[in-house]
């Protein structure tokens, strides 16, 4: 969908002697574009020292022949960014590179820290100096200074401080890492490269570069790699799992598996839950382009009702202009999608998208679907409605925001000027996806977060009094235990 909740950067590294492994790193972070498209950045590592380039930018713009040259090395990392914590300019870039006692370090992150203010806080008392506005140097910088003599220890320490949600990529002169929150909340996985070692955000980047999945990288563990091998190490004890059911929904792309399910059957099963829970009489079944379209075919199969494509997708309006913040996200969905009046009008419609967040978008393309002669609209979402904020990573929106925070569901069909509106259920959505509920974040949906969170959260909170917006004063309230508790 065009302004549903956003995507929070996708990380990447691959180590592999004789490999142009920058170049690697660039078809790895050209797959994962769709996770960040504010700016991308490879920094590579060559046995004695790094090297890095970041620009503003998807990252066809990013990098060309001449910058991906000067990336020597036998192993690289590589990050794009959207920005959950910290504004949209280059210093926020990633990876981070960091100096201190522990060496020169670089950082790329996935996820978003939730006691970042206050580790900050405790950071600056004891003497550390930060140059950007982002939770992802607060760990590069406890990275570069933790106490202990190996690089696991060191890393033990950087978990113990932060709590949240974070997929690390890290790279040291003669060392990468690959590291995932206690939680497992956001992806990671692992895989092989011509006698080499890759990981990546999701395992459609190893498709697109000849890589091989193996395993995804577990919740809390990292995973060292060097000249003497791999080794895999779980430096705190992971007993209760909360993956971002959202990555099903819509983040991750329909190509990848997770936990062991490819996403494009797993929508298709939504849409035919969907399809179970509210059915309808109509003549067409569409889905909005493109992440619900897989949801639509599961609908129009499940239901007997033949599956149209009514909205066709500019592809090439939008990613350079799509960054976070309001003024860019209201740009009309008609410059993003042509509807197909020949086959819409005087139809019975259903319509199949993944979400409704701030119900901004979705009024725009019932409206269009209308005017292009739909007799009918009925808006079919493959999630139940979000009425709670992300605090792990996502650009969900704060909650008053939320249209389902603040209305009913009839009150939301009303508003979206649907002749129907069915959201599906959660039951319906984690027994679409087919394993079990409490391995789940389901927050959005239920407000039961798996850590305490701050009540209210800005992702500017850290930006300087002059680029912030108004401050809030932070709140905690209590975990909810109901995740493996
Ligand atoms: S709150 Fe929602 S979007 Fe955020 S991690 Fe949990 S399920 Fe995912």
């Amino acid at each position: 969908m065009l302004s549903g909740p956003r995507e929070y950067c996708g990380v990447f590294g691959v180590y592999a002697p004789g490999e142009d492994v920058a170049r690697v790193a660039f078809y790895g972070l050209y797959a994962l574009q769709h996770r960040g498209q504010e700016s991308a950045g490879i920094v590579t590592a060559d046995g004695h020292e790094l090297h890095s380039h970041l620009g503003m930018g998807l990252v066809s713009q990013v990098f060309d022949e001449e910058n991906l040259r000067h990336l020597r090395g036998h192993m690289a990392i590589g990050h794009n960014r959207y920005s959950t914590t910290g504004s949209s300019r280059l210093k926020n870039a990633q990876p981070f590179r960091v100096s201190g006692p522990n060496g020169e370090i670089a950082l790329g992150h996935n996820g978003n820290l939730v006691n970042v203010e206050t580790l900050r806080n405790d950071l600056e008392e004891e003497g550390y100096e930060f140059t950007t506005t982002t939770d992802s140097e607060v760990m590069a910088r406890i990275l570069a200074h933790a106490p202990g003599n190996s690089w696991p220890e060191r890393f033990a320490h950087m978990m113990r401080r932060v709590q949240g949600a974070y997929c690390l990529v890290v790279i040291t002169p003669d060392a990468l890492f690959a590291v995932r929150d206690p939680l497992g909340v956001r992806p990671l996985c692992l895989g092989r490269l011509n006698g080499g070692w890759v990981v990546a955000s999701e395992s459609c980047a190893f498709d697109h570069i000849g890589a091989t999945f193996m395993r995804e990288v577990d919740p809390g563990e990292v995973i060292q790699i060097t000249a003497r091998g791999i080794r895999s190490l779980h430096p705190l004890e992971s007993n209760k799992s909360a993956f971002c059911v959202f990555e099903y929904i819509y983040f991750a792309r329909p190509d990848s598996v997770i936990r062991d399910k490819l996403l494009y059957p797993v929508r298709m099963a939504m849409g035919a839950r969907l399809a179970q829970e509210f059915p309808v009489d109509a003549d067409v079944v569409m889905g909005v382009p493109d992440s619900a379209i897989a949801a639509a075919i599961g609908y129009a199969r499940e239901s007997g009702i033949p599956f149209i494509e009514g909205l066709v997708k500019n592809r090439y309006v939008g990613r350079t202009f799509i960054m976070p913040d309001q003024r860019i996200r209201d740009i009309g969905v008609q410059l993003k999608f042509n509807p197909l009046t020949e086959l819409l009008k005087g139809q019975r419609v259903v319509v199949v998208d993944d979400s409704i967040v701030r119900g901004t978008t979705t009024p725009r393309v019932v409206e269009m679907i209308r005017r292009a002669g739909a007799r009918e609209v009925h808006m079919r979402i493959t999630a139940p409605p979000i009425t709670h904020p992300c605090f792990f990573g996502v650009d969900m929106a704060a909650r008053w925001e939320l249209i389902a925070a603040q209305k009913t569901v009839p009150q939301i069909r009303e508003h979206i000027n649907a002749d129907s509106l069915g959201y599906l259920s959660l039951d319906g959505l984690v027994g679409a996806i087919g394993l079990a509920k409490e391995t789940f974040c389901l927050a959005c949906f239920t407000g039961e977060y798996p850590l305490p969170v701050p009540l209210q959260m800005d992702k500017l909170a850290l930006e300087p009094p002059t680029t912030a917006r108004d401050r809030h004063d932070f709140e905690w309230v209590e975990s909810v235990p109901t995740f493996n508790s």
